[in-house]
């Protein structure tokens, strides 16, 4: 499908290799524990599964330095207590970690390029939406001390820090709650992300913070028309603050019809063309979407985005910095 010629396959090796690949959004937790809804049986991080996404053998395969592990648990209909769910969640993942020679936990960027160095991959604890938090400050702290070092305020619906897009009333703005918990987690060193919030809270966001944010899995609004993804005016912005946003694979976001890898890569060529290359990464969202693009299938398929950018004549400088070098510039502003 993509066609490359030799020396352009030897390239691609050996850029995919070098580079500290970051991936800022999967959600494989939930499918390590027993779902739910589908019922599914559990997953593990060990074991290749012709199921799902992501594991370890298929991190390993896609050459994924750094891989960000959501806690999801905004569907009240499936998970009543948000809590619960995301304790078993941070449960699950050091258990999954800690039974892996080739992964490592990990919440600065020195330990993400220590496992680079040791041959491993590393597995970064976020959480999508806050419900989790129950509306207390006092539990981000706590959230902290369990490893979690990205926070988004909202999946598709209200919480008291936000409203999701699925939420939004007309002009909406964060609530003080959302305003503390930035400056809250600005001094403790956590990572913020937009994706999924409603337009107006994105702007109050970017009034509000300083430093950089990230939009750790949407895509371009301009290239392909969905709410999840940014329009340009927000791209500019989150380039002002120094942020990066991660392309997400869910199909809708990338392409209307038959969406492919060359697609995903129309978004990387469209934010590059409006705001340069140090504001685009990976932020795949494997395991909650439903069919990736082809060329995209499942983690082991990373190389591809690779293939594209030297088809596409990238420099080497700009495609390690999309592959992972933008992520890591964030997370050594912000992580401690
Ligand atoms: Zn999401």
């Amino acid at each position: 499908m993509i066609d490359l010629t030799k020396s352009q396959e030897e390239r691609t090796d050996r850029l995919h290799g070098e580079a500290v690949v970051i991936d800022t959004h999967c959600d494989t937790l939930g499918h390590f524990l027993p779902q739910p809804w589908p019922r599914r049986p559990p997953r593990s991080l060990g074991e290749r599964s012709d199921q799902g996404h992501l594991d370890l053998p298929r991190m390993v395969e896609g050459g994924v330095t750094c891989q960000t592990f959501a806690m999801y648990t905004g569907n009240r209909a499936v998970v009543p207590d948000a809590t619960l769910r995301a304790l078993q969640m941070v449960d699950v993942f050091y258990r999954e970690v800690e039974a892996n020679d080739g992964i490592v936990a990990v919440t600065k960027p020195d330990e993400i390029l220590a496992a680079k160095k040791a041959g491993k991959a590393a597995g970064l604890l976020s959480m999508e939406g806050a419900e989790p938090l129950m509306g207390d400050i006092d539990l981000l702290r706590v959230f902290y001390r369990l490893g979690v070092r990205m926070l988004s305020f909202a999946w598709n619906y209200r919480t008291p820090f936000a409203d999701g897009l699925g939420a939004k009333r007309a002009e909406s703005k964060l609530p003080d709650l959302g305003v503390q918990a930035l400056e809250e987690m600005g001094r403790l060193g956590v990572v913020f992300d937009v994706s999924h919030l409603c337009d107006s809270n994105f702007w109050d966001v970017a009034d509000v913070m300083k430093g950089p944010f990230i939009a750790s899995h949407s895509n371009s609004r301009a290239v392909c028309d969905h709410q999840r993804n940014l329009t340009d005016d927000m791209i500019r912005s989150l380039a002002d603050h120094g942020g990066v946003m991660g392309m997400n694979f869910a199909p809708g976001f990338v392409a209307k019809e038959n969406p492919t890898v060359e697609n995903v890569v129309d978004h990387i060529d469209h934010i590059v063309d409006l705001v340069g290359p140090d504001h685009v990464g990976l932020g795949s969202d494997f395991d909650g979407i439903g069919q990736p693009p082809a060329g995209l299938e499942d983690v082991s398929k990373m190389p591809n985005i690779t293939r594209v950018l030297v088809k596409r004549e990238y420099s080497d400088e700009d495609i390690l910095k999309i592959l992972g070098g933008n992520h890591l510039r964030v997370f050594k502003e912000v992580l401690r």
